[in-house]
């Protein structure tokens, strides 16, 4: 936000919640786009401790907030607490992205299909009949497994060390949904990295990449939603080996770009939003 910008009592106020949230890139994504439109809006970060996410949903309405974006560990229960869920927020049971009608509080989640859109947008990758591999099955997972089949991936083989999430998230992608093994990496046109293996600050027992690197080729493409570091050693060895790699801050931007549209009924200034967040 510019130092000359004057808040005043019409300034419009969307928000996201989460916990920690202080390293949120949220903030300067939305100034940043609400800036590049001169739009009256502002966008701050609130630190909402684990237990009070409802309540903090539920304050949309009565705050007239214009929209509220929600992260860590607040996505399962805003889907409690809205009004109504989104299709793709229904089979998710989380929301990422509240939206303020006027009328009623919605729950979307926009993850997904940012996802794709780093996928298509930045990096012209279209994943329409491709073969998947994602590694993981949290909520990252469960939003890019049903996102990719929703496009019409050829096939989801889902990776996870724990056999019954994995089972749940597969199911997200109906009969083109597996549970894969570590076999399917090397026949995968596309392999997803949705753990948090590789991410900065993480316990040194664990591995330094979530799947074997020297079972990737050139011709694949192997992206990674983690965005701290912005390259993990994933893709750094990936890339190596040929591969064609797609960083998570795409996925970042494009989730957020769909939420600013959702909240203002505008396109989303995507180069206002990537500026803001390279400079972050
Ligand atoms: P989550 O719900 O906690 O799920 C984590 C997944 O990783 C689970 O499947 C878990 O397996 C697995 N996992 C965790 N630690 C592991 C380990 N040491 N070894 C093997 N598997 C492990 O987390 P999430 O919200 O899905 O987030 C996953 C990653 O995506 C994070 O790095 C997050 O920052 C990133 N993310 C990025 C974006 C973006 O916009 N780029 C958006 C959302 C999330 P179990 O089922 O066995 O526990």
């Amino acid at each position: 936000m510019s130092a000359s910008r004057q808040l005043s009592a019409a300034t419009g106020v969307a928000a996201v919640i989460g916990h920690p949230v202080a390293h949120s890139l949220s903030p300067a994504l939305h100034n940043a786009a609400f800036e590049a439109i001169g739009l009256d809006w502002v966008f701050v970060a609130f630190a909402v401790p684990p237990g009070h996410g409802e309540a903090a949903v539920r304050s949309v309405g009565p705050l007239g907030l214009r929209g509220m974006s929600v992260t860590m560990p607040h996505k399962d229960a805003a889907a409690a607490a809205v009004d109504r869920l989104s299709p793709v927020a229904e089979a998710l049971g989380a929301v990422n992205c509240v939206v303020n009608t006027g009328d009623e509080i919605v729950g979307e989640n926009t993850d997904g299909i940012g996802f794709v859109d780093a996928l298509r947008i930045e990096h012209q990758v279209d994943p329409s009949g491709l073969r998947c591999v994602v590694v993981g099955a949290g909520g990252a997972a469960r939003s890019v497994i049903r996102a990719l089949a929703e496009v019409g991936a050829a096939e989801i083989a889902v990776l996870n060390r724990s056999v019954g999430p994995a089972e749940r998230a597969a199911a997200l992608a109906g009969a083109r949904g597996r549970v894969g093994t570590t076999d399917d990496i090397g026949s995968a046109d596309l392999v997803v990295n949705a753990t948090p293996i590789g991410m900065l600050d993480r316990s040194p027992n664990d591995p330094a990449t979530p799947i074997d690197p020297s079972t990737l080729s050139s011709g694949q493409v192997v992206a990674d939603l983690i965005v701290h570091p912005q390259r993990t050693e994933l893709l750094h060895l990936a890339e190596a080996r040929g591969a064609t790699v797609v960083p998570g801050l795409g996925m970042l931007v494009h989730q957020a770009a769909h939420a600013f549209t959702l909240w203002t009924g505008e396109p989303a200034p995507l180069d206002a939003m990537w500026k803001a967040v390279r400079n972050a």
